[in-house]
């Protein structure tokens, strides 16, 4: 299957190709050229696959000409060796929980897949690939940790210092090996101008393989669309219409839930559900798209003024917003919704939501204001202990904090400190 740049559809790549570029050469996302429905026995059985058979089957069509079947078996099952179990908290509300992973976030899924596939294309390549990649905190600890010991390639993580939590820290700066920390001296945006910068830097690219590990790459993205097979399966015998609600960032997440849906996942709707960067409701209330700086929130996975890939998602709609509106809802909650629906939830069913979550329980009871008979699943990005500052001051109450977590917070932080992008240079230039 070839990939097309969204800008041009002339400009094609192969899976391989866009793997390792990131983005198209004029700049566009790529997108595949064509999403070919499974048959109908596929989502009749499904609960007799197992989660690899499905992840397999799903995923295969896109990757097929570059990735033999063994191969691509290998690096399922390096991908997914953790749960993804629906629970349900209410009547008719589930939460599709994506935080039994490594580093206790959904990232893991694409950033796991993504480095398994990089390592299978750099076997027998004499020069190293090196992924530089920019977090504002949970990117780059599901990064580092998918790439941890894939040959023939290189991490580099460039964060904030001081900005990203102190677990979030020790996640990227305790690993070592093919993993090295850069510790900026300013904030996210500084760190994602070197980036940039680095990218297009001659004198960089000129004697290494540079990639980016963002979500707009289609190996992170796509492989997203395996938990929504996984909820479905699980949800299928409610009887019951399913509604998926996603609190949304960057919008890849839902994005790939939607070609899970063009695949032919019996789901009925789908919810963006959104903090106070409300680029997409407003866009999804009036046609208009724009972007603004993004605001500082309690949510801050999902503070993003400019979402890369909703672009994926009007071009899956023909780019017509009455088809889009027919498939999608969106709608956007203040810090104090959150903060309230956190509390709310834990007194009335004790269970406790990360801020993300819930955003994304928040959505599924607007929807539901209207469509009372259907089953929502909200997606749980990422486990609370995650955000213990946000949930011990909402809850007043510690979530015990899982074995991942301890595991690391006793290793010692490593990390290159840098104040200007000619560091980075001179560090990636000479090493
Ligand atoms: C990245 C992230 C999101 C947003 O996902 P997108 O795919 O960017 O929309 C939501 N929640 C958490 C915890 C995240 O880390």
């Amino acid at each position: 299957m070839k990939f097309y740049s969204l800008n041009n559809h002339n400009i094609q790549a192969s899976f391989k190709e866009a793997v390792i570029a990131g983005i198209a050469p004029d700049k566009g996302l790529y997108f595949p050229e064509s999403i070919t429905p499974l048959p109908a026995d596929f989502f009749e059985n499904i609960e007799k696959l197992s989660n690899h058979e499905i992840a397999f089957k799903a995923i295969h069509q896109f990757v097929n000409e570059d990735i033999p079947d063994e191969a691509l078996k290998d690096i399922i099952a390096n991908t997914l060796d953790f749960d993804f179990p629906v629970v349900e908290i209410e009547e008719n509300i589930a939460t599709l929980e994506l935080f039994h992973g490594p580093t206790m976030a959904f990232k893991d899924v694409g950033a796991r897949f993504m480095a398994n596939c990089l390592g299978y294309f750099s076997q027998g390549e004499k020069q190293d690939v090196t992924v530089l990649v920019a977090t504002s905190g949970d990117t780059g600890g599901a990064v580092a940790n998918g790439f941890l010991g894939v040959d023939g390639v290189k991490v580099v993580i460039l964060y904030p210092s001081g900005k990203v939590s102190e677990i979030q820290e020790k996640q990227l700066t305790t690993l070592g090996q093919n993993i090295e920390a850069m510790e900026v001296k300013g904030v996210f945006d500084d760190c994602q101008r070197m980036v940039k910068t680095a990218f297009l830097d001659n004198e960089i690219t000129d004697h290494k393989k540079l990639t980016s590990a963002n979500s707009i790459n289609v190996a992170r993205w796509l492989p997203q669309l395996f938990y929504f097979l996984f909820a479905y399966k699980q949800a299928k015998s409610k009887g019951k219409e399913i509604v998926f609600s996603v609190p949304s960032g960057n919008f890849g997440n839902i994005c790939a839930g939607m070609v899970a849906q063009k695949l032919g996942m019996p789901a009925k709707h789908f919810v963006a559900s959104t903090n106070v960067n409300d680029v997409v409701p407003k866009f999804m209330a009036n046609g208009v798209y724009e972007p603004m700086s993004s605001v500082a929130t309690i949510s801050n996975a999902m503070d993003v003024g400019d979402p890369s890939n909703f672009v994926r998602i009007r071009h899956l709609h023909q780019d017509d917003l009455k088809t889009l509106q027919q498939h999608l809802s969106s709608y956007s909650f203040t810090d104090n919704d959150t903060k309230k629906i956190m509390k709310e939830v834990y007194s009335q069913t004790g269970y406790m939501l990360d801020p993300h979550g819930a955003v994304g329980y928040l959505g599924v009871r607007e929807y539901q204001k209207s469509h009372p008979n259907t089953y929502g699943i909200f997606l749980e990005t990422a486990h609370p202990v995650k955000f213990l500052d946000v949930v011990e001051e909402t809850l007043g109450l510690s979530p015990e904090i899982p074995s991942q977590i301890i595991k690391v917070m006793d290793k010692e932080k490593k990390s290159h400190k840098i104040s200007s992008y000619e560091e980075l240079k001179q560090y990636l230039i000479t090493t």
